[in-house]
């Protein structure tokens, strides 16, 4: 269905991005990646799906806080491949601390990373969707788009911030062929959210599983994960003739979180 599109997947070495690159490359689609690791399994990762699903993969290290190294990316696939028709801000960090012991400086990396950055890469991509008259921007916001946590200030400022960037983008886009959407996942079982379990795990004196039973028990009532590949199943509808008419939605796949 993607065969001869280009995807940018932001904070693809991990997690949600990595499942959503996976998706879009099983459908055909050209894939940059980006994010941080170990270079050489980084190779290894975007060497591997573009043999397993014959497309063409490339990378490179923008830091998504900086914009100038945001341009940096743009520029190198619009070199590489001509150009992002299919652009998915997911690079996200989190952190978890009360309002008045939260590091200003935290708080500054949340909001360049989790939003601002969103911003450059669709400015940036925009003029060469309008052109082509098609293009599919993905915005991974989170439940913490819809509703709020305790101890996630920067967070939810950034994600419900990601939510009113997506519907913008979508109405300036309304008349053309590009779309733009959010989704909103629930607890995902990643690095990022694992770092939550371990930090409960510590604080209560339980063990992983108990700390995993905990978190989810909380706030996401089908007590189970949402996986990366459920969200990719969800940005290749995004991606299809079905969600043309699809825009400036903020998708929620929560296990029933945000319906309480
Ligand atoms: P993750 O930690 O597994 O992956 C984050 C990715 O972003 C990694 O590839 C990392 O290298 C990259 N990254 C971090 N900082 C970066 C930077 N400055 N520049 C470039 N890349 C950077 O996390 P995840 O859970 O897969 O999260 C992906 C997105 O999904 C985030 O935006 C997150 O807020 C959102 N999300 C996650 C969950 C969840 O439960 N895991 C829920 C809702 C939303």
């Amino acid at each position: 269905m993607l065969n001869g599109k280009t995807a940018l997947v932001t904070g693809s070495t991990s997690g949600i991005g990595l499942g959503i690159a996976r998706s879009l490359a099983e459908q055909g689609a050209n894939i940059v990646f980006n994010g941080f690791g170990d270079a050489q399994q980084i190779e290894k990762l975007y060497t591997d799906i573009g043999a397993e699903f014959g497309v063409q993969t490339a990378y490179h290290n923008a830091d998504m806080s900086k914009p100038d190294e945001i341009a940096a990316l743009m520029q190198y696939a619009s070199d590489k491949f001509g150009g992002v028709d299919i652009l998915v801000n997911n690079a996200g960090i989190q952190h978890v601390a009360a309002l008045e012991d939260f590091p200003t400086e935290r708080w500054d990396a949340i909001i360049a990373i989790n939003l601002s950055s969103a911003f450059h890469t669709t400015r940036l991509a925009l003029p060469g969707m309008k052109q082509k008259n098609w293009g599919r921007i993905i915005n991974l916001a989170s439940v913490h788009g819809l509703v709020g946590s305790s101890q996630k200030s920067a967070y939810v400022a950034a994600k419900h911030g990601l939510v009113g960037l997506t519907k913008v983008t979508a109405l300036e886009t309304a008349q053309t062929g590009v779309t733009c959407n959010a989704i909103c996942p629930g607890f995902v079982l990643t690095p990022l959210v694992q770092k939550q379990v371990d930090d409960r795990a510590a604080r209560e004196g339980i063990d992983n599983d108990a700390a995993r039973k905990a978190l989810l028990l909380e706030k996401q009532p089908s007590g189970e994960f949402v996986t990366p590949d459920e969200l990719g199943a969800l940005a290749v509808f995004f991606c299809s003739p079905a969600a043309n008419q699809v825009r400036g939605v903020a998708w929620n796949m929560d296990g029933g979180w945000a319906a309480q």
